[in-house]
């Protein structure tokens, strides 16, 4: 049996070889590779992409899993090699349904779009990626097709990136958070506007840079195994355990842009390099879920990073790297700018309050594209239609509206944004136990101290990488399921002190 263990390992591995080249190329693609690479570019990770997948759907593999079910059996659950056999079967049992040469093709296309929406989303021009998305769809739903039996169609989709969860799930949960967040947005929206002009002043790139990796270095990411670059749209990529990078971009006109995403970055690398060194290359070296790692994001972006008593530590700081624009500008203001709460028309820009509002709006949007009740010709009408009915704001155009986001021009589309709001959810689940736990983290944050909560995270949830579900992982956590209570309380206690709400 460990003999057969070896010998599954040994496979995974090389699976896993191929598809950090893989990530490499696409980081490489997204940060420095000139635009007439694209094309081979395509084609190269294609072909790594169906090498991966035609060695994962092996039936040596599917053999290696059945001889070792006995073995898993004899084994804790929780052990090790049980969950490295349990997480393996999962995966083999997914990529087995997909025929590698669709692998190629999506792949390949799935790199076409992404350059030409980089082209499309600058020139304002939804008819040049149009015809590119409706292949997505017809790829996407052609997906979700090799595992027949769901209820919505999206449902596959969502169980690739959150295990366990279906569209009927997420819709519920969404509805009861919805119900929740609207009266408090009503309440802060009725109100004055914030001033946050402080932070739309020339800020140089290089300085903001700077001061953003001072703030994660104090965090805990790791420098010997991590950098960052410049790219379009943010994003952390791994290549081993000892490789983890983040990406951010810099607008000098506005000071939150570069610093609060590198924060989020941070938040999705550290979750990786806590993971047990032990599972390089295996299944078990990634995160649980698509909500899990954004819950690792926005507690360290949001939670953390635009709370009032991480900037008494670091706002001194901040003022002195930037003396013109920020020496006569108080905490207070400041950390009001920072939490402005508005109806807006940026998902990524979106603060806390209203961020999942614009998460549900793209969510209502791919079950619609998946179901088939809206066509690709009308999404761009159906954005703006949504917009001024859920945040009461109109896009002057595309670029704006339906060009906004890299995803359903990278990716497929269904089975991405719910991660965003689940991330939201769970990582005022968890902060709340992390506090339960070390009431200290508090005021060590105050001091600019993060140790305990980052050891927290590490011990509790990073370490186990993908071992756990997300369902079990939380119930491990928190001592129960899934719930937006504590977010909720979170989001009440924080803005009705900001905004004075009863
Ligand atoms: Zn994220």
């Amino acid at each position: 049996m460990e003999k057969k263990l070896q010998e599954l390992k040994t496979r995974l591995i090389e699976i896993d070889d191929l598809n950090s080249a893989a990530a490499l190329l696409s980081w490489d693609q997204s940060t420095y590779m000139p635009p007439g690479g694209a094309e081979a570019r395509g084609r190269q990770m294609a072909t790594l992409g169906k090498l991966a997948q035609e060695k994962l759907v092996d039936p040596a593999i599917g053999k290696l899993l059945d001889d070792l079910r006995s073995f898993e059996d004899s084994l804790p659950y929780d052990s090790d090699d049980a969950s490295l056999i349990r997480v393996s079967r999962r995966t083999f049992e997914q990529a087995v349904n997909i025929p590698p040469s669709f692998v190629a093709d999506f792949t390949n296309h799935n790199a076409l779009s992404y350059q030409a929406w980089t082209e499309a989303r600058p020139a304002n021009d939804f008819n040049k990626v149009r015809p590119l998305l409706e292949k997505t769809l017809d790829y996407s739903r052609q997906k979700a097709e090799y595992f027949p039996g769901y209820s919505h169609i999206a449902d596959p989709l969502i169980n690739f990136a959150d295990y366990g969860m279906k569209a009927s799930d997420v819709s519920a949960i969404f509805k009861q958070l919805r119900d929740q967040l609207v009266p408090i947005v009503k309440a802060i929206t009725s109100q004055q506007p914030t001033d946050d002009s402080c932070l739309r002043q020339f800020y140089p790139q290089q300085q903001q840079l700077d001061f953003g990796l001072r703030v994660i270095k104090k965090y805990g990411y790791d420098f010997n195994r991590g950098r960052q670059d410049l790219t379009h749209h943010p994003f952390m990529t791994k290549f081993s355990l000892g490789d983890i990078r983040i990406t951010t971009r810099v607008r000098e006109d506005d000071l939150g842009d570069a610093l609060f995403s590198t924060m989020h970055e941070s938040g999705h690398a550290m979750y990786e390099m806590g993971i047990n060194q032990a599972y390089e290359g295996t299944p078990l070296a990634g995160g649980t879920s698509s909500g899990v790692h954004e819950s690792q994001s926005r507690l360290w972006e949001n939670i953390v990073g635009r709370s009032r008593g991480f900037w008494e530590h670091f706002y001194p700081q901040l003022q002195a790297e930037f003396p013109t624009q920020l020496g006569n500008v108080s905490l207070d203001t400041f950390y009001r700018a920072i939490n402005t709460v508005k109806r807006s028309l940026i998902r990524t820009d979106a603060d806390e309050v209203t961020y999942n509002l614009h998460v549900m709006i793209r969510f209502d949007l791919e079950m619609q594209l998946l179901d088939g009740s809206l066509s690709i010709r009308d999404l761009p009408e159906a954005w703006h239609e949504r917009y001024e009915n859920d945040l009461g704001v109109t896009a002057p155009s595309d670029q704006d509206g339906v060009l906004q986001d890299v995803h359903w021009y990278a990716f497929t589309i269904g089975g991405v944004f719910q991660g965003y709001t689940l991330g939201n959810i769970l990582s005022g689940l968890y902060y709340q136990s992390a506090l339960k736990a070390h009431p200290e983290i508090t005021d060590e944050i105050n001091h600019g101290q993060f140790d305990t909560l980052h050891n927290w995270l590490r011990t509790n949830i990073y370490q186990h990488g993908s071992k756990y579900t997300t369902a079990e992982l939380t119930e491990r956590v928190t001592g129960g399921p899934l719930r937006i209570e504590p977010y909720i309380q979170y989001l009440k206690t924080k803005y009705g002190e900001l905004y004075k709400l009863d």
